[in-house]
């Protein structure tokens, strides 16, 4: 390739190096243009408040501010990306438009449509992996098939990885920054918009943004890497690298995550909790790859047998759905979870678990309905990992949680928060209640109750379901995937 002008369109890969769309771009073209869209197609549905957004445009101030340091700038547009990608590229005439591969079946539509908007101008599209190590098929069974199960694929991983190491390499940038088109000296590029202008409210990140936000989150955690193993349980605890939302929007680059895993599994400074981390890496690529390999995922059960599952629905349901959400059921750490969730936009991963499993294994309500909320609240939501972990709890999904192993949440309460620290942090209410009773409160004598401040139905609900009966209607419940699967 051996382009005059480029235009390179930043998604979900808000950083200026190790970058693999900007470095191609940089390399064959003369003049490399930057933008990125604030896409209403996908900005209309959201809450005005909504944090990522402020995530996004402190992210991309920092994105600015080092493309311009490397002599070039960044283009902010606000309406549909099709149209306002396909406009800008004919206003700059460029050659071609380059971009990170996205595999979320909507992404592969709308950029479809660019890449037919640019053919019938005469520009090209080009895509380019990145957001993940392996992509769709390079990482296969000996029969040529997809993984339906995670321990196979990861050992097929690291041996591929073995094999080639070079996919780790980074794609350069500063080595090529001459190629940048520069702002125009007679009229400086805009200032970013400012969220207020895009018809949403401004304020502080949930949390630190952009390349540098990134770095000092992995620099922290890597001092603690090595107790990751055991730190990583305990909601309670700092003991999680907290990368997932720098991840979504590729403020950092995998390749340099899986790298220094890579580095401190080989040195021993990393200890277990290295090789652990690296494995959670890797979930999260088998899950893009189980989701470009099976887009129904979005929609329906990986297993199809399990699309007999009848949740229940209706006035009932609907009410105990409102209570979950909410954090009203009456189980302390599932109401701590969802106060996390909805002050904060992050859960803790054991939490996801612990809510998805309440959600569908004891108030019988559809994976579905649970997972749209996540995408609403989670600052790192992603359809791939969220659909994945969604459909594990469920039982639904690949190497899945089986249907009848039911999470009993006082027991995950006493072991992952044995103290009560977490349950104390979230919810104030139960503040004073000690670790024994704070597991449970209904079990405790109202008396000793009232004591520590709490009546219950007024200051904390009683328990919406009793956890040993909706036991026994999941069971149920999923005989027909017994059947299903015997015959
Ligand atoms: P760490 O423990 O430090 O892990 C490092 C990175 O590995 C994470 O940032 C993430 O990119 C990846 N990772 C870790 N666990 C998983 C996993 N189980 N599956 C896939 N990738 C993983 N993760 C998301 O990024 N977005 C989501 O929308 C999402 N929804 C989830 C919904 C449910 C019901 C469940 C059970 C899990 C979900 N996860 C999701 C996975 C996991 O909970 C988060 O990635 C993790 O809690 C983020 O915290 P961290 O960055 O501190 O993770």
């Amino acid at each position: 390739m051996n382009l005059s002008k480029s235009l390179v369109w930043f998604r979900r890969d808000l950083r200026a190096f190790d970058h693999a769309a900007l470095h191609h771009a940089l390399r064959c073209s003369q003049q490399v243009f930057c933008v990125f869209v604030y896409d209403t197609e996908i900005l209309d549905g959201l809450p005005r408040d909504d944090r990522r957004l402020r995530f996004i445009h402190a992210s991309l101030a920092s994105l600015d501010e080092e493309l311009r340091r490397l002599g070039g700038y960044l283009i902010v547009r606000h309406g549909s990306a099709r149209d306002e990608v396909a406009a800008l590229a004919n206003a700059l005439d460029v050659d071609a438009v380059h971009a990170c591969t996205d595999y979320e079946p909507l992404a592969i539509a709308r950029d479809d449509e660019v890449a037919r908007l640019l053919a019938a101008q005469g520009r090209a599209f080009h895509a380019y992996k990145d957001q993940v190590i392996f992509e769709k098929e390079e990482v296969l069974t000996l029969a040529g098939q997809p993984f339906s199960v995670f321990t196979p694929y990861k050992n097929a991983w690291l041996k591929r990885l073995a094999a080639r190491p070079d996919t780790l390499a980074a794609y350069p940038v500063d080595a090529f920054a001459h190629a940048f088109a520069p702002p125009a000296a007679s009229a400086p590029a805009p200032a970013l918009p400012a969220l207020e202008d895009i018809g949403f409210e401004s304020g502080e990140p949930p949390l630190p943004a952009g390349m540098e936000g990134a770095e000092a989150l992995f620099e922290a955690f890597v001092e603690d890497i090595a107790d990751y193993g055991r730190a990583r349980d305990f909601p309670a605890e700092d003991g999680t690298s907290r990368l997932s939302t720098h991840l979504r929007f590729g403020t950092t680059p995998i390749r340099h995550l899986v790298r220094t895993a890579q580095q401190l599994m080989l040195s021993g400074a990393g200890g277990n909790g290295a090789s652990v981390w690296l494995s959670e890496l890797i979930w999260r690529d088998f899950y893009a790859m189980v989701l470009a390999q099976n887009p129904h995922v979005v929609e329906r059960s990986f297993k199809p047998a399990f699309d007999a599952v009848q949740w229940d629905d209706g006035l009932e349901a609907d009410a105990l759905f409102a209570a979950w959400c909410e954090g009203r059921t009456g189980y302390p750490l599932v109401d701590a979870a969802m106060v996390q969730l909805n002050t904060t936009g992050f859960m803790h991963n054991r939490l996801r678990m612990v809510t998805a499993s309440f959600l569908t294994k004891d108030l019988g309500i559809d994976w579905r309905r649970g997972e749209r909320y996540f995408a609403l609240k989670l600052n790192d939501y992603e359809l791939a990992s969220n659909n994945g972990g969604w459909q594990w709890a469920a039982s639904t999904g690949c190497d899945a949680q089986p249907w009848f192993r039911i999470f009993n949440p006082v027991t995950q309460s006493t072991r992952f928060d044995a103290r009560g620290e977490f349950i104390r942090r979230y919810l104030p209410q139960l503040a004073r209640l000690d670790a024994k009773q704070i597991h449970a409160p209904w079990l405790v004598k109202p008396e000793a109750l009232a004591g520590r401040g709490v009546v219950l139905g007024q200051d904390y609900p009683a328990p919406v379901v009793d956890h040993d009966a909706a036991r026994r209607r999941t069971l149920e419940r999923f005989a027909v995937v017994k059947k299903a699967i015997s015959v």
